[in-house]
């Protein structure tokens, strides 16, 4: 696998940190967890987007752009690296927000990630649950030509082949990382949505033929729906990697058990999940993302699915600037302890 040949921008603080997760082990008994830190990849907060975005953001340059586009949920991480790092490199920033939970909670529209987005200077754009986002994106791609501009698409999440790449890379990253710890690696878990994190988890752990099963926590849609989606852009991102990689339907696994009643919307398990690793390891997950993933992690350590002596990564994909954006998910929890 040789990703030197794909135009690359550096911006991220790599390698991330892989860190044991010992008190949280010691609560539950075992497995040994670890924890790859990919919420310090160092821009505006961090999180996995600023991998995706240092192929993407690569082409975009090439192509000679000078806006971007880009669309997420009202409290999108990828929207806030996107401004962040269309900032530093000059460019302007317009993304397109999608209430998908349709709360009107004013710590949900405007502080977290809007709050930043306004503050890495981007214009904004409010649409309503069910927009589709694709076609409002072209819409304001035309608007930016009709004003002179040359804007550039980056499509929800990141998650395009270019994008996946950074996920490629972070394989590589992790096991050469557990090379040097003499760590076996028997899982890989994180949350998935847009699904180029584990299309391009996926990939790099198979081009490199470590054969580390990925199991991606669903946090949006049903189980068969969530794998297709990351299969056929594990495919398509092998092939533009060109190195005869085969993904096997069967690598691609997702567990969408703990998505609740929807994305973005808080769950038990979420509220529990993040309140255990802030108050166990001083680590800040989100409520939409890495808050199910680890609720998931947790729960199927409860039931038995990870032998005892068996190394488990979660994968911290970031997103606690999210956090304030939902501040009453988390009312209930603070008041009993008080
Ligand atoms: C986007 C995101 C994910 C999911 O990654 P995908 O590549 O979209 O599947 C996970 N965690 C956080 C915090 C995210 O922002």
């Amino acid at each position: 696998m040789n990703l030197g040949r794909f135009p690359r921008l550096h911006f991220a603080h790599l390698p991330t940190p892989l860190e044991p997760l010992t008190n949280l082990t010691n609560e539950l008994g075992g497995p040994n967890l670890y924890i790859k830190r990919d919420d310090q990849t160092g821009l505006a907060t961090g999180g996995n987007k600023t991998r995706k975005l240092e192929f993407l953001m690569a082409d975009a340059v090439e192509q000679g752009a000078d806006t971007i586009i880009t669309q997420g949920a009202t409290q999108s991480n990828h929207c806030r690296q996107t401004a962040a790092i269309a900032t530093k490199l000059g460019m302007k920033c317009e993304v397109l927000l999608e209430n998908r939970t349709g709360s009107q909670d004013p710590d949900f529209t405007q502080s977290g990630n809007v709050f930043l987005d306004h503050m890495f200077g981007a214009g904004i754009r409010h649409y309503r649950g069910g927009t589709d986002m694709d076609a409002a994106m072209a819409e304001v791609g035309e608007e930016v030509k009709s004003n002179g501009g040359t804007p550039y698409i980056i499509p929800g999440g990141g998650s395009n082949p270019i994008g996946a790449l950074g996920y490629v890379n972070c394989a590589v990253e992790l096991l050469n990382q557990a090379g040097e710890h003499g760590l076996r690696i028997d899982h890989v878990v994180h949350a998935t949505g847009s699904a180029g994190t584990q299309a391009g988890l996926v990939t790099g752990l198979d081009g490199t033929s470590s054969g580390v099963p990925v199991l991606g926590i669903g946090v949006n849609a049903p189980k068969e729906a969530q794998e297709e989606k990351v299969y056929d852009l594990a495919c398509r991102t092998a092939n533009k990697l060109g190195t005869g990689i085969d993904i096997k339907r069967e690598r691609v696994v997702a567990n969408c058990d703990y998505v609740g009643d929807g994305y973005g919307v808080p769950t038990d398990g979420m509220v529990e999940a993040v309140t255990m690793l802030s108050r166990l390891e001083a680590i800040l997950l989100d409520p939409v993302y890495t808050g199910k993933g680890m609720a998931g992690l947790i729960d199927l350590t409860r039931k038995g699915h990870f032998s005892k002596d068996e190394n488990v990564v979660f994968i911290h994909t970031g997103g606690s600037a999210g956090l304030f954006g939902y501040r009453g998910a988390f009312a209930d929890t603070f008041a009993e302890v008080a």
